[in-house]
């Protein structure tokens, strides 16, 4: 095999794919009427394997994501006596929402296990849905009262500018580049960047990056660290995380940058690739929120304190992110005022 070259690249590894494919449909659709397979993998156009729409190559250079400088994890103390569901106090932003009947949640359905759509049941889920749904929770007292609007990585910030959007719960890190332009809670997640590779490819590190095709999702703060930690990587950027993992299988890029957590969600989805190398940078997750909207901020504050305290912190980990193995627990939160 070509090394450096992902295995379902080749022919015999793509009909690999399909018999999977076939297998799987037969299990879960056994005891169904017939079921005619496909002779061979439909081939592609002119044997050109097509990118996903909207890749581009980066030409510009993105801000280091920094979170130091500005002191961005400190977020607005929640209020000393939290609200009981159903009593928002007027006037309150979160009175307004409890009046609309629903909470509106930015979240991506392509970032497995955080925001992701389950193909049985259609459900969005995962551990940022979880969060949103504890939100919802505190307001309604029911943790299903959620309008989802599906945003990629690069509209998160542009969602809440507009007001489309109440909340952004979607691995949004908090950075002080971003907090010039939306609020955030306080963290409840610390991830890490790192790399995914092909198993047989040789690169095990950021060192290994030089000269070669790294994928990163438009809008995020992956971007920048690479461009820093690797300025000879070509980086290539896609609308999705789900893309460049397409992309990686192709071999159309070498490599693929985010956050630890979102790359274990591709890495589940394919027994070629792997997480290499040491974290390059920790990526604070937090609650985005529209900016002026001081008490609702206080208030998700709150609910991620309570959480914390009554250990719902810990089941929403083990019930997504376990396989990353045993926390280290919830982040540590600071207040500002
Ligand atoms: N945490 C990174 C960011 O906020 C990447 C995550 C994502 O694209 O969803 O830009």
């Amino acid at each position: 095999m070509n090394p450096g070259r992902h295995p379902l690249t080749s022919r015999r590894h793509g009909a690999a794919r399909w018999i999977v494919l076939l297998g799987a449909v037969v299990v879960l659709c056994s005891g169904c009427v017939t079921f005619t397979a496909p002779e061979s993998p439909p081939p592609s156009a002119a044997g050109v394997t097509p990118t996903p729409p909207g890749v581009q190559t980066a030409t510009t250079t993105e801000p280091v994501p920094n979170s130091q400088s500005c002191n961005a994890t400190a977020s607005l103390r929640p209020p000393e006596q939290m609200p009981e569901p159903n009593e928002m106090p007027p006037n309150s932003t979160m009175a307004v929402i409890a009046a609309r009947g629903r909470l509106v949640v930015g979240t991506d359905i392509g970032s497995n296990p955080f925001s992701f759509r389950d193909p049985l049941s259609g459900d969005i889920q995962g551990f940022d849905v979880d969060i949103a749904r504890q939100i919802s929770a505190a307001i309604f007292g029911d943790p299903n009262r959620i309008e989802y609007r599906v945003l990629s990585s690069a509209d998160r910030t542009e969602a809440l500018r507009d007001g489309s959007v109440d909340v952004v719960v979607k691995t949004m890190s908090i950075t002080c580049d971003r907090l010039r332009e939306v609020s955030f809670s306080a963290p409840y997640y610390i991830a890490s960047q790192r790399i995914l590779a092909p198993k047989n490819s040789g690169i095990t590190d950021v060192d290994g990056l030089a000269d070669k095709r790294v994928c990163a999702a438009r809008g995020t703060t992956s971007i920048g660290r690479m461009q820093a930690d690797q300025p000879r990587a070509k980086i290539i950027t896609t609308t999705t995380w789900a893309d460049c993992l397409v992309m990686l299988q192709q071999g159309q890029v070498d490599a693929v940058t985010t956050d630890d957590a979102i790359l274990a969600g591709l890495a589940a989805q394919d027994p070629w690739v792997e997480v290499v190398g040491p974290g390059l940078g920790a990526e604070y997750y937090g609650v985005g929120m529209p900016q002026g909207h001081d008490d609702m901020v206080r208030f998700v504050n709150g609910v991620l304190a309570e959480n914390k305290a009554n250990g719902q912190w810990y089941a929403t980990y083990n019930r997504w992110l376990s396989n990353l193995g045993p926390s280290y627990g919830p982040p540590q939160a600071t207040y500002r005022d």
